[in-house]
C-alpha cells in the first residue's frame, strides 16, 4: 500500500522575490508550447517567436523513455535548455523530473518548484540542483503571471491542498502547479493553451477566470497523461463550456504507447468537446522519428 512508502518534504528555500520575478522579461513574444516525447511523463517547453524554448515545464519521462540508454549530451540536444531562464516542476512525481537527473544543461537553469511531500529520491535530486527555490506556501492558491515584451502571458498557480488531506502521503497531482499560455489581441480577445501538469482542470481556480474572459481554447495538454481519475464534473463543465471558434483544439496526450494505467482516455475529451478537438499522442512522434508535438497559436 502507498502508506508504507517513505515520504519526505522538499527542503529548498522559498523564492524570495516572487513579486516582479519575470523570466520572460527579455522574450519578445510567445509562439506556443512544445510537448516532448518522453514516454510516460511530461516535458514541455514554452516557445518564443523564433520557436526557441524559453521556459521549461517539467523534464520527466520514465516508462518507455526514449532516453533510457542515451548520454546526457543526447538528452540535452533533444530537450535543449539553452534559452530557458527557468525550469518549473509541476509536481514531484518521478515522471515529471527524472530525465533531468541524467541530463546536464537543464540542471544549470534556475528551478522553481513546489514544496511537497514526495519520495526521498525526488528530495535528493532537488538538493543536487545548483539554483532551486520553492514557491512560498503563503502564495499557494494565488495566480501569478509572467509577461513577454509584447504582453503574451504565462499564468501559473500552485493548487492548495483539499480534502481528503494529502499532507501525510501527499498526492502530488492534487497540489501541483498548473499553467496556461495566453495571447491577446489589442481589442482584448485572445487565445489560450492549457498546461495543467497532472492537476485536473476543474481544480485550477484561475482556469475558470480565463474561461470567463472568453479566451478561445487553442489547445491543451491532457492532465495526468489522459488519466480518468479525478475526472470531475467541474473538469467536464470547464471543457464543455470553454469557447472554441475553430475545429482544431489541439489536445496532446503525453504518455507511453503501452502503460499499466491504460492512459490515455481520449474518450473523456471527445465526450465533452465533440468534434472540436484534434487528438495527438506523443508516442506517434517516435514513428516518424520526431521528438515533439507543438501547439502553436
Ligand atoms: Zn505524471
Amino acid at each position: 500500500m502507498s502508506s508504507e512508502r517513505a515520504r519526505e518534504l522538499i527542503v529548498g528555500g522559498d523564492l524570495a522575490q516572487i513579486d516582479g520575478f519575470n523570466p520572460l522579461a527579455e522574450v519578445e513574444s510567445l509562439n506556443g508550447v512544445r510537448v516532448y516525447d518522453v514516454g510516460q511523463g511530461d516535458s514541455i517547453a514554452i516557445l518564443d517567436n523564433r520557436d526557441r524554448p524559453v521556459l521549461q515545464i517539467d523534464y520527466g519521462g520514465r516508462q518507455d523513455s526514449p532516453f533510457r540508454d542515451q548520454s546526457s549530451e543526447y538528452i540535452d540536444k533533444c530537450m535543449p535548455a539553452g534559452d530557458c531562464r527557468l525550469v518549473m516542476v509541476t509536481h514531484w512525481d518521478e515522471d515529471h523530473w527524472c530525465s533531468a537527473a541524467r541530463a546536464a544543461a537543464v540542471r544549470g537553469a534556475t528551478w522553481l518548484v513546489p514544496r511537497q511531500v514526495t519520495s526521498p529520491r525526488a528530495v535528493r535530486f532537488s538538493t543536487e540542483l545548483t539554483d532551486v527555490s520553492c514557491i512560498p506556501e503563503s502564495r499557494v492558491g494565488q495566480a501569478f503571471c509572467f509577461k513577454a515584451m509584447n504582453g503574451d502571458e504565462v499564468w501559473w498557480e500552485k493548487i492548495a491542498a483539499s480534502e481528503p488531506d494529502a499532507s501525510k502521503h501527499e498526492d502530488c497531482n492534487r497540489t501541483g502547479v498548473a499553467l496556461a499560455v495566453v495571447k491577446r489581441t489589442p481589442s482584448g480577445e485572445g487565445t489560450v493553451i492549457l498546461v495543467p501538469g497532472d492537476a485536473p482542470f476543474g481544480r485550477v481556480r484561475y482556469y475558470e477566470h480565463l474561461r470567463a474572459q472568453k479566451l478561445t481554447l487553442r489547445g491543451l495538454v491532457a492532465f495526468h497523461h489522459g488519466s480518468r481519475s479525478h475526472w470531475t464534473e467541474a473538469t467536464r463543465r470547464l471543457l464543455r463550456t470553454w469557447p472554441v471558434n475553430r475545429w482544431d483544439v489541439r489536445t496532446v496526450f503525453s504518455c507511453s504507447r503501452d502503460n499499466p494505467f491504460r492512459h490515455p482516455h481520449v474518450e473523456n475529451y471527445e465526450e465533452e468537446m465533440g468534434e472540436t478537438i484534434e487528438i495527438v499522442r506523443t508516442p506517434s512522434c517516435r514513428v516518424g522519428n520526431d521528438r515533439y508535438i507543438d501547439i502553436a497559436f
